[in-house]
């Protein structure tokens, strides 16, 4: 067999396959990591955009009929809503899951008080880190703070790492850590990608859905799948997606073969 019957427009033969079979299911949803799945990676989280061929697809793939595309995003709500451009009739979930604009009248999240007052506490610790790592930046987010360190040499981002992950243990005990590419994120509230993969197969009452993300906290996502589901991890790194490609040009092509297949599917093609 030759490489081409292999690989068609730059993707693997078994995802392809994977693909057209997902294509065929009644209900599916198609939820999406933002950073460095629809959009490249950049130093300035606020300058990251969504590549144009892939919000294309997102375009099409929302037209059909029993579709529905979910962009799951570490980001908050609010920020995630501003990158993406909100694209019409995408569902969002922001802060790995704690918080949702998917249609149920409930955007948004809400913390208890004693949620409120660990937040608070971690605002201040961290603010205490910074001071001493002048390098390294912060993100407030609506239930925790975010540690970024990309564009910082590579010392100084351990350093730095090193000092969030005790000072925060230290004065803020049961917050959850979550690391990712250059950065150290820390909640009060301990919702996953998985919470909100489980969370949106009810909502969407999905016979199948795909995931695709790039990080670590997207592991979580992953392992929530179900038979039947199909999960692909965008780059390097260990995993336990079932299919990878390498970067975001190649998921823009397998939104646009899903489309295109899901598409012919319907219309009896
Ligand atoms: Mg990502």
């Amino acid at each position: 067999m030759t490489q081409s019957a292999h690989v068609f427009d730059g993707l693997p033969g078994p995802l392809l396959d994977a693909l057209r079979v997902l294509a065929r299911t009644p209900q599916l949803t198609v939820a999406l990591d933002f950073d460095g799945v629809l959009a490249p990676l950049v130093d300035r989280p606020g300058d990251a955009r969504g590549d144009s061929n892939s919000l294309k697809a997102i375009a099409d793939l929302v037209e059909l009929s029993g579709t529905t595309v979910v962009l799951v995003s570490g980001r908050s709500l609010d920020n995630l809503r501003t990158v993406s451009g909100s694209p019409g009739n995408v569902l969002l979930v922001g802060s790995h899951g704690a918080e949702y604009d998917i249609g149920d009248g409930q955007a948004g999240m809400s913390l208890t008080a004693e949620e409120k007052r660990a937040l608070t506490e971690l605002q201040g610790a961290m603010r205490d880190v910074v001071s001493r790592h002048p390098d390294a930046r912060l993100e407030y987010k609506p239930a925790g703070v975010t540690l970024h360190t990309r564009g910082v040499n590579p010392d100084a981002a351990r350093a730095a790492q090193r000092d969030a992950s005790r000072t925060v243990s230290a004065a803020v005990p049961g917050v959850t850590h979550r690391s990712g590419k250059d950065v150290l994120e820390f909640s009060v509230v301990a919702a996953t990608k998985g919470d909100a993969m489980q969370r949106l197969r009810l909502h969407t009452a999905a016979t199948a859905m795909l995931y695709a993300g790039d990080d670590i906290t997207d592991e979580d996502a992953f392992a929530a799948l179900e038979p039947g589901d199909l999960s692909v991890k965008v780059g390097e790194g260990s995993t336990v997606a079932s299919h990878r490609v390498h970067g975001t040009p190649e998921v823009a092509q397998m939104l646009r073969v899903l489309a295109s297949d899901r598409r012919n599917h319907l219309l009896g093609a």
